[in-house]
């Protein structure tokens, strides 16, 4: 069954924002899950989500809540999406399985803490507290496979792309400027010659990772472009080898850093940032629209889920909806000065919570 995890992430105000607008802040804390947020046309509003988490959070509660419950299920899981026959010569395997994707992604206007949540201060160059999502997911997926079932192997490979102006960069390969997405019945959405590097334990993964993160500043920089205007896409294929069932489970852990939410082409912005500004907001209200479609009864034959609306949907498409668990950080400012983008930012989280469960409407290929 799909589960969707909606929480709203608040990050302490900036020294700017204090300079600017001193300590008053546009949010009363209720509880854990739920709070009023001041409006200057609406009054106040409240919203509820499966956590929230204010300025003292720690990067450790954040990920407990979001992530960790879809390593684990990674990992555990025996929901059976797909068969297909597969030979392994060396595993003597025969029925490789599909077990749930998962997708994680963090949403909001630039500067509101997605990169801070995804990866923290700095992927390799900061103290355990401080870590993101990324690396306690890598190191999560590595201590769980370490204390796994001797008679189940485990590969997990990674790749990394970037997406600007709808076309797809492989983070680790920079002359794969273009990338495409293809779809094949064995293994669901491809990323057509896309770098995937295995690795075999967790300080190897979180290096190759942060050349990743070098690579997207070069390329930005040789393009002028700011990491805030494009999405980062992580993408982690688990690939376990039950051996005495004779059988292989894959299973795909997407996280995404979307590109910031604020509407820049409503303030002025022209040439190549009013552009840019044009494709974000498409490839968002994409994923907006994909939200929505999935919100609709499961019981409606009629629903499209419009996938195809843009590179980022499109990538998204196996990881979102259906048998997969998603979990959504809504990431927001606390100053009133950016009341504006964070209500927008948690009128989209609380459309991403009435996403149903869709039973996955999957080919089942004859083994
Ligand atoms: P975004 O990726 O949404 O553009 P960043 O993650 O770069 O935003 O955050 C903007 C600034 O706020 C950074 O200096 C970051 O270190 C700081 N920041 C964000 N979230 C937090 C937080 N929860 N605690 C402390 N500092 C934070």
């Amino acid at each position: 069954m799909s589960k969707v995890t909606v929480c709203a992430r608040f990050r302490p105000l900036s020294s700017s924002e204090i300079r600017d607008h001193g300590t008053s802040v546009s949010i009363h804390r209720m509880d854990d899950e739920s709070f009023n947020f001041k409006d200057e046309k609406d009054g106040d509003l409240s919203f509820s989500f499966d956590k929230v988490f204010y300025e003292d959070s720690t990067q450790a509660s954040v990920y407990e809540v979001l992530a960790m419950p879809i390593v684990q299920d990674k990992l555990n899981n025996h929901v059976l999406i797909r068969f297909r026959c597969y030979l392994n010569r060396y595993a003597n395997i025969t029925d490789t399985v599909n077990g749930t994707n998962g997708t994680i992604l963090t949403y909001g206007q630039t500067g509101a803490g997605k990169t801070y949540s995804m990866e923290g201060p700095g992927i390799i160059k900061c103290d355990d507290e401080g870590k993101g999502l990324i690396p306690r997911v890598v190191e999560g997926l590595f201590e769980m496979i370490s204390s796994s079932h001797v008679t189940t192997t485990y590969s997990v490979k990674l790749s990394m792309v970037e997406i600007y102006m709808e076309k797809v960069r492989d983070l680790f390969d920079l002359s794969k400027d273009n990338i495409q997405i293809k779809e094949s019945k064995s293994q669901g959405i491809v990323l057509s010659g896309v770098s995937e590097i295995p690795v075999l334990e967790a300080a190897e993964a979180i290096k190759i990772l942060s050349n990743g993160i070098a690579n997207r500043a070069v390329g930005e920089t040789q393009m002028n472009v700011a990491s805030s205007r494009s999405h980062c896409v992580y993408i982690f294929v688990l690939q376990q080898d039950l051996l005495a069932e004779k059988r292989t489970k894959m299973g795909k852990l997407i996280l995404v850093d979307l590109a910031g939410s604020e509407k820049v082409g409503k303030t002025g912005a022209e040439g190549k940032l009013l552009e840019e500004a044009k494709t974000i907001n498409k490839s968002l209200s994409a994923l907006g629209n994909v939200v929505n479609a999935l919100t609709c009864s499961p019981q409606s034959k009629s629903t499209h889920i419009p996938y195809r609306d843009s590179k980022l949907t499109r990538i998204l498409q196996d990881a979102l909806g259906g048998s997969c668990r998603m979990a959504l950080l809504c990431c927001c400012s606390p100053s009133p000065s950016n009341a504006s983008e964070t209500l927008s930012t948690l009128r989209f989280g609380a459309r991403a919570q009435h996403i149903k469960a869709i039973p996955c409407v999957r080919t089942q290929e004859p083994t």
